[in-house]
């Protein structure tokens, strides 16, 4: 399947990596391809530099956002929150229109330093607020609750735990829960509700910040017990 993936932080690498190894052709977008490139540093977490990772990935196709958007008949959002607007923007309104969108970005908001604080809570969340912005799109919200190496390998942690799903479209969220299990393993989906139940899953990035600054690795997850 054509799968095209907006974001080419350790969220898109990881998921564009993985979802290639499994045999899918995959296009990562970018705001522009020839600054992502020029990149010699590593970034902020010590990740390397975009250019690096792509030649240790050739099958990955790089595009902007919009031909990242054409190119994919699943789209994956993995911008940072405080741009995905923008980037969904970048990417086209008629070219994102119909597609199922899964949306991994938190609101997380680093301008008045550490820890982050979420700039949308509440009574609204980025997953609405990306609903709201494009009706046409199918949006999921899912996955942002982990780290990006658990998403594409829940088997990381022995045992059970579990991913969330929110969205208004059943359909796509049946077909999301699918490719979660398909894909990368997953074998607890739960489906939370309407796009508004994103709240609480974004939500619950403080609690995820706290328990990684405690148990000192991000190798961790929810596990919901009934
Ligand atoms: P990130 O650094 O949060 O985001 C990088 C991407 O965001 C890049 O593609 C960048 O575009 C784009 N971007 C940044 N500012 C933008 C703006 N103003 N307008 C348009 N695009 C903009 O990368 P990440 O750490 O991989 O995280 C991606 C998302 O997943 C975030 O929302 C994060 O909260 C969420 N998340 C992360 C993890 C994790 O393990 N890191 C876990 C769960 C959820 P360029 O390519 O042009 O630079």
């Amino acid at each position: 399947m054509n799968i095209g993936i907006l974001g080419t932080g350790m969220v898109g690498r990881t998921l564009s990596a993985k979802l290639a190894h499994l045999g899918h052709s995959v296009m990562i977008g970018t705001r522009d391809i020839d600054k992502t490139l020029a990149h010699t540093e590593p970034d902020s977490m010590g990740n390397p530099p975009f250019r690096v990772w792509h030649q240790q990935n050739p099958r990955i196709k790089l595009g902007t956002f919009a031909e990242a958007a054409i190119f994919g008949k699943i789209l994956l959002n993995c911008t940072s929150g405080g741009g995905s607007l923008e980037a969904l923007k970048m990417a086209g309104e008629t070219n994102l229109n119909g597609k199922v969108l899964i949306d991994i970005a938190n609101p997380l908001d680093f301008s008045k330093g550490m820890p982050p604080t979420l700039s949308v809570s509440n009574t609204d969340s980025l997953g609405e607020q990306i609903q709201h912005a494009f009706p046409q799109v199918k949006v999921v919200k899912t996955l942002n609750t982990m780290n990006a190496n658990l998403m594409v390998n829940p088997a990381l942690l022995s045992g059970d735990h579990d991913v969330f799903v929110s969205g208004n479209d059943p359909a796509a969220k049946a077909q999301v829960a699918d490719f979660l299990k398909q894909q990368f393993g997953w074998k607890s989906v739960i489906d939370l509700g309407d796009i508004t139940t994103a709240r609480g899953v974004e939500m619950i990035l403080p609690i995820w910040l706290n328990l990684f600054g405690v148990l000192q690795t991000p190798l961790f997850n929810f596990k919901i017990v009934r």
